[in-house]
C-alpha cells in the first residue's frame, strides 16, 4: 500500500556504524542513538539495541521508551529520556527510563518520590543551558546550578549521572568549542566543589558530530546523542553528509492519483488555502501536473526531494501534493509510484502518521 516509507535496514546499519567509528573511536564518546525520528519503529529499535557500539538508547517520549525499554535492558543498554518529565508521567519515567534529563527542582522531588516508592535509584542527567534558550538551567545563573546539585544530592533515590547541553534545536546556535567548553569548566565545577565524580558530560546532539572531526569537541565531553546523523547521515551544524553514512536509507514513495496538462496559475479571485495562507504562483504556461496521493496530514513538503530531478514539488493541502512533471524525462502514468529522499520533518511527520505504511528491505 502507499503512501508507504522504505526503510533500508543495512544502510542504517552502515550508518550507525559510521556515527559509532566518529564518535567512539575518533571522538572517544559514548554513543547514545536517539530512536525518536523514525517513532521508535520497531525493527530500527532491534538494530539498535542489538549493536555492540551502542550505549544507550534514548527518546524524548516516555510511551516510545514504554516499547522497548525491556528490550534495550536485556541487551545491556541503558535507556534514557531526553524531554523534561511531565509532572503526570513520572511513575512511566522511574519505569522505564534508567536516566532521565532534569532542569526542575519540582519534578526531581516527584521523581525521587516515585523512585523510592518503586524501590530504584534513578539517574538524572542535569541540563545546563548554553544560549539556545531551551530547556535547562541558564549557564551564567551559578547559584541556580549549585542549589539544583545540592538539591539532588540530598534525594536519597536519585543519582546525579552528569550533566548535558542541548544546541540547534531552538535558538540554532551551532556548538562550537568555546560554548561546550563552558559545559567542561560545569562538570569541573561541579566535580571539585561536591567531590564527586560526573559519569555522563553530554555535548549535544548531530550538530555537535562535525566538532569531532574538525578536532575541535573539547576533551571533557564524553558523551553524544545522534538520531539524525545515524537516520539520516546528516552532521546538522551545516547540514554535510557524514563520511560513511548516506541519506537514503529512507525512502517515501507515494501514488500518482492525476496527472493532467493545466494551466500553472489559477483562475479567479485568490484567497487564502487550506491552511490560511496566501499562495504565491509562478506562471510556467501549460504545465503537465501529478497529484499523488500523500498531504500535509502525512509531511512536511518542505523536506521532501524527489528522486528524479525533473520533478517540481509545488504545493500541498492535507490529503493532495501537487507536482510539475513537465521536465521529467520520464513519461508519467496515473498509478505510477513517485519516490523522495525525506529530511528531518518529513522523516518524523510520515513515520508518526498512521496513513503511511512502513516497509523494511
Ligand atoms: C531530539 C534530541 C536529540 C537528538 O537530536 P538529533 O538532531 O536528531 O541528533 C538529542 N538530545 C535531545 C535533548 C533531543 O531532544
Amino acid at each position: 500500500m502507499y503512501p508507504r516509507l522504505m526503510i533500508d535496514i543495512n544502510k542504517l546499519r552502515s550508518n550507525l556504524e559510521g556515527v559509532a567509528r566518529i564518535t567512539k573511536e575518533q571522538g572517544r564518546c559514548s554513543l547514545m542513538i536517539v530512536t525518536k525520528g523514525l517513532c521508535a519503529d520497531r525493527e530500527m529499535v532491534k538494530l539498535v539495541c542489538q549493536h555492540p557500539a551502542v550505549d544507550f538508547v534514548a527518546d524524548s517520549r516516555i510511551h516510545n521508551l514504554e516499547t522497548y525499554a525491556c528490550r534495550a535492558r536485556k541487551a545491556g543498554k541503558q535507556t534514557v529520556l531526553l524531554r523534561l518529565p511531565m509532572a503526570c508521567e513520572i511513575e512511566k519515567v522511574i519505569k522505564f527510563a534508567d536516566i532521565s534529563f532534569n532542569s526542575e527542582v519540582a519534578t526531581l522531588r516527584l521523581l525521587n518520590e516515585e523512585a523510592a516508592k518503586q524501590e530504584k535509584i534513578h539517574k538524572v542527567v542535569l541540563m545546563i543551558d548554553l544560549g539556545d534558550l531551551r530547556e535547562g538551567i541558564f549557564f551564567k545563573n551559578e547559584e541556580a546550578v549549585l542549589n539544583t546539585v545540592s538539591e539532588i544530592l540530598s534525594m536519597k533515590n536519585l543519582e546525579l549521572y552528569g550533566i548535558a547541553v542541548n544546541l540547534t534545536c531552538y535558538g540554532a546556535i551551532i556548538p562550537k568549542y568555546d560554548n561546550l567548553s563552558q559545559l567542561c569548566d560545569w562538570a569541573e565545577k561541579i566535580e571539585t566543589k561536591f567531590e564527586l565524580k560526573l559519569q555522563m558530560v553530554s555535548g549535544g546532539n548531530s550538530s555537535s558530530i562535525y566538532l569531532i572531526e574538525k578536532e575541535e569537541l573539547p576533551e571533557g565531553i564524553n558523551n553524544l546523542r545522534l538520531g539524525e546523523a545515524f537516520l539520516l547521515g546528516n552532521d546538522t551544524a551545516y547540514g554535510t553528509k557524514l563520511p560513511g553514512a548516506t541519506d537514503d536509507a529512507l525512502i517515501l514513495e507515494a501514488q500518482i492519483i492525476e496527472l493532467k496538462e493545466k494551466p500553472s496559475l489559477p483562475i479567479g479571485e485568490v484567497g487564502v488555502d487550506a491552511f490560511g495562507q496566501k499562495p504565491y504562483y509562478e506562471d510556467r504556461g501549460v504545465i503537465k501536473r501529478a497529484i499523488i496521493a500523500i498531504g500535509q496530514q502525512d509531511t512536511d513538503i518542505s523536506s521532501m526531494t524527489p528522486l528524479d530531478s525533473g520533478i517540481d514539488i509545488l504545493g500541498a493541502s492535507s490529503d493532495h501534493m501537487i507536482l510539475d512533471v513537465s521536465q521529467s524525462e520520464k513519461k508519467y502514468e496515473v498509478g505510477d509510484i513517485v519516490k523522495f529522499k525525506v529530511g528531518y520533518g518529513a522523516m518524523l511527520k510520515t513515520a508518526t502518521s498512521g496513513y503511511v505504511e512502513k516497509v523494511y528491505s
